[in-house]
């Protein structure tokens, strides 16, 4: 018989693997909680199905709690964790609070969803290394959980409550094994994170974008853009030479109409980009586009070459997106003090501890 991974079954696998070990139908709701809400790492820990039936579901479900291998805090409270999967691939995890007077704390995971990337942008420590493999849904999901297991030791109370797909790897170049980890991770017996709460990021993937305005339309999309002429586009980000940029804004246009949710455009600002003419072109390739820019100064990673333009440079460039009618936030930086950029950790480690980083 099949076995599965447990962390990336939904309720109804539970109850069909239940039926076929001719175990009672509520076993499956029970598992699932465990699995989901108390976010358990071993079978041991789940007190109120009887040794028998554990054994049982332990033959047809594997249940793979990841390794933190490390973590690190930064001052602003941002910790950065390192994981080690079943098969030895390490990923990389962070969790940011961000703590409000008025409303529920918001405890932000964002999570890798490759080991290793394909695409290879500039600034990124990850597509250094090129694509390992792809994680599964349970992968996906296990970083939330474990991350919440591991804070609960100090808060009993806590909970994650928005999800980021910006970590290791391209999200919707995984796009099955994503849109799982989503749905389970909205499931009301579960960790019942809202769809808004949600947000995947893409260096522009065109056919997927489309594809997730269609299967799922409440969950919020963000585009690394970068640069809004092809050529600075095809050196920061190599996804640009598959999908350039009429392309890809004819596949945002489609997604806005879809969807009736605005996009949120990256864009990282190194000391080379943070120029007049950058704005201005950027003003105009998102003239009406219902969407917002968000600027993120890039922080500096070794081998780039790329730097972080000062403070003035970013105010300038800021003003003039707004001049032209674009709305535009700022990434509040987080976690600079820890390496808090993507891959960033991951292959210090390695290279700590002389792993070889090759591409497959
Ligand atoms: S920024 Fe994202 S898409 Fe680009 S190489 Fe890094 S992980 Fe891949």
């Amino acid at each position: 018989m099949d076995t599965y991974d447990l962390r990336s079954c939904t309720e109804e696998d539970l109850r069909q693997v239940c039926q076929e070990l001719g175990l009672k139908r509520f076993r499956a709701l029970q598992l699932f909680q465990w699995v989901q809400q108390k976010a358990v790492r071993s079978w041991s820990e789940i007190s109120n199905i009887g040794k028998e039936d554990r054994l049982a579901l332990s033959s047809r479900l594997q249940l793979q709690p990841l390794e933190r291998v490390k973590e690190q805090r930064s001052v602003d409270g941002t910790r950065k964790y390192l994981f080690r999967l079943a098969d030895g691939e390490l990923i990389e995890c962070v969790l940011m609070d961000y703590a409000r007077e008025q409303s529920r704390d918001r405890h932000t995971v964002c999570v890798s969803t490759q080991v290793g990337c394909a695409v290879g942008c500039a600034f990124c420590a990850t597509g250094m290394e090129g694509l390992r493999r792809n994680l599964t849904a349970g992968e996906i999901l296990g970083q939330v959980l474990d991350i919440t297991r591991f804070i609960r030791q100090e808060d009993p109370d806590f909970q994650v409550t928005n999800v980021v797909f910006m970590g290791m790897g391209e999200p919707l170049l995984n796009y099955e094994q994503v849109l799982r980890a989503i749905s389970l991770m909205n499931q009301e017996r579960g960790l019942n994170i809202g769809m808004r709460r949600m947000t995947v990021s893409t260096s522009g993937v065109v056919p997927q974008i489309i594809q997730l305005a269609r299967d799922n339309s409440q969950v919020g999309l963000a585009v690394s853009l970068h640069a809004a002429d092809d050529e600075t586009r095809n050196r920061l980000v190599p996804m640009n030479r598959r999908y350039p940029l009429a392309q890809l804004m004819e596949a945002c246009r489609e997604y806005t109409t879809i969807t009736r949710r605005r996009i949120t455009f990256e864009v990282a600002l190194t000391a080379d980009n943070a120029n007049r003419e950058q704005a201005e072109a950027l003003v105009r390739l998102l003239k009406g586009q219902l969407g917002h820019v968000n600027l993120i100064p890039v922080n500096p990673v070794a081998g780039t070459g790329l730097e972080r333009p000062d403070l003035e440079k970013l105010k300038r460039f800021a003003h003039s997106l707004e001049a032209g009618g674009i709305s535009v936030s700022w990434r509040e930086e987080r976690g600079t003090d820890i390496n808090a950029a993507c891959g960033q950790l991951r292959r210090q480690w390695r290279v700590g501890n002389n792993e070889s980083i090759g591409t497959i």
